[in-house]
């Protein structure tokens, strides 16, 4: 793998794609700077070595034009802290201005590029836009996982125009190194944990994974798709009407490659989405009209947190319940203790990123499980064995 640790960045510029899309409230305040603070290793190493460090990044989804809500220039203040020194900000990421910007820059300095989707062409993979960003820099490093499974100009296109040097950054280095331990070295027992919304977002990484797992947890929204499809009462719990044959295969599939299938068998239900709805306890197959599933049961949480426990390696992706809401918080949060549990056991724990990696830190367990992906839609892309773009332009 090429990596930043191949070479010296001294006397050169280093043009690294970041992944800075951090959520921001009305006033511009960082409310989440786990991206940022993700990316400072690389950023550090870069600029020890006596390199200048160009960091251009998206942030959120402008319409294809400059707009203040989405300016990088809020984040100048909270990086500058972050690195202990000055961070210079050029008001556009191509043109004569941010040129002679990154020409200017001196030994251990940095410079923060304006939003790259200001310009629709970043997006479309645009290769003369991805050729003038490429100007600004003389090694390319990608430390953008978290876009990697785009063929953007800055996180894909960009790569041509370097093709003795570009690298990528430790914090993509150690998202496909993590991926790479649970897909291809998982010691057994090896636990996948699916929940979330919907069965049809994960059904390709969850067919890939009965060839590998020793169990499959699913909880969840999805698991009344499976209730549904087994002849269930699901009353008006959420269901992907057209999925229930693909549940039932996959159940069989399931049997056939003797993985432990674990499904919910009971359900905290709700009258109301909503955390002031009246709430009960049923089982997953006899759920009354009018009422939905919102949480996985007590019994449901007994028999996996054991086999989570009990596991050497795991994989989670997606909660148990809508766990946003403090009622029906208590299936994900068990199965987030039981995943830290097991880490403290000695088993290695993958928790992939978006909604699993906001439930972790919404119990404060980030640090103690193995490794929390930076990456929702790209790992979920990966484990599904595709190439990402981001992955493929360094590797070519
Ligand atoms: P996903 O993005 O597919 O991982 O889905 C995550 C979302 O699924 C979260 O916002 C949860 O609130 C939601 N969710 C989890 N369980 C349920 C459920 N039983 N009913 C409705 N939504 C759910």
């Amino acid at each position: 793998m090429k990596t930043i640790d191949q070479i010296s960045f001294s006397g050169k510029r280093a043009l690294i794609r970041v992944d800075f899309n951090v959520p921001l409230d009305k006033d511009y305040n960082i409310t989440d700077d786990n991206r940022m603070t993700a990316a400072l290793p690389t950023i550090k190493k870069i600029l020890k070595d006596g390199g200048a460090v160009i960091l251009m990044s998206h942030l959120g989804r402008p319409k294809g034009g400059p707009e203040e809500k989405y300016s990088l220039k809020h984040l100048v203040p909270h990086l500058a802290d972050l690195l202990g020194q000055h961070v210079e900000f050029a008001d556009d990421c191509i043109g004569a201005a941010a040129l002679a910007k990154s020409k200017a820059l001196g030994s251990g300095e940095v410079l923060l590029l304006e939003n790259l989707r200001f310009y629709k062409e970043e997006e479309k993979g645009d290769k003369d836009f991805a050729e003038k960003l490429s100007k600004l820099g003389d090694i390319y490093v990608n430390d953008a996982f978290g876009t990697a499974h785009r063929a953007h100009a800055s996180t894909a296109v960009i790569a041509q125009f370097f093709p003795n040097a570009k690298f990528f950054g430790y914090l993509m280095a150690g998202e496909l190194a993590n991926a790479e331990k649970v897909l291809n070295g998982a010691v057994k027992p090896f636990t996948a944990i699916m929940g979330g919304a919907k069965v049809s977002d994960k059904i390709e990484l969850i067919e890939r994974l009965l060839d590998k797992v020793d169990n499959l947890i699913i909880g969840g929204g999805m698991a009344y798709t499976f209730a549904k499809a087994q002849g269930g009462n699901i009353g008006k719990s959420l269901v992907e009407a057209d999925k229930l044959d693909l549940a039932l295969s996959l159940i069989e599939k399931a049997k056939t490659k003797h993985v432990n299938l674990l499904l919910p068998t009971d359900s905290i239900i709700a009258d109301n989405f909503s955390n002031d709805a009246n709430t009960d306890k049923a089982q997953n197959d006899n759920i009354k009209d009018g009422w939905m599933g919102l949480d996985i049961g007590p019994d449901s949480i007994a028999a996996f947190t054991k086999v989570v426990e009990d596991s050497k390696t795991i994989l989670w992706n997606g909660p148990m319940g809508v766990f946003e809401m403090e009622k029906f918080e208590t299936g994900t949060k068990a199965i987030a203790e039981a995943v830290v549990k097991a880490t403290e056991k000695g088993a290695f724990s993958l928790i992939g990123g978006g909604d699993s990696a906001a439930a972790v830190a919404k119990f404060n367990f980030t640090d103690e499980v193995s490794y929390v992906s930076t990456g929702g839609g790209a790992l979920l892309e990966y484990m599904e064995g595709k190439e990402l773009p981001g992955v493929k332009a360094i590797n070519d």
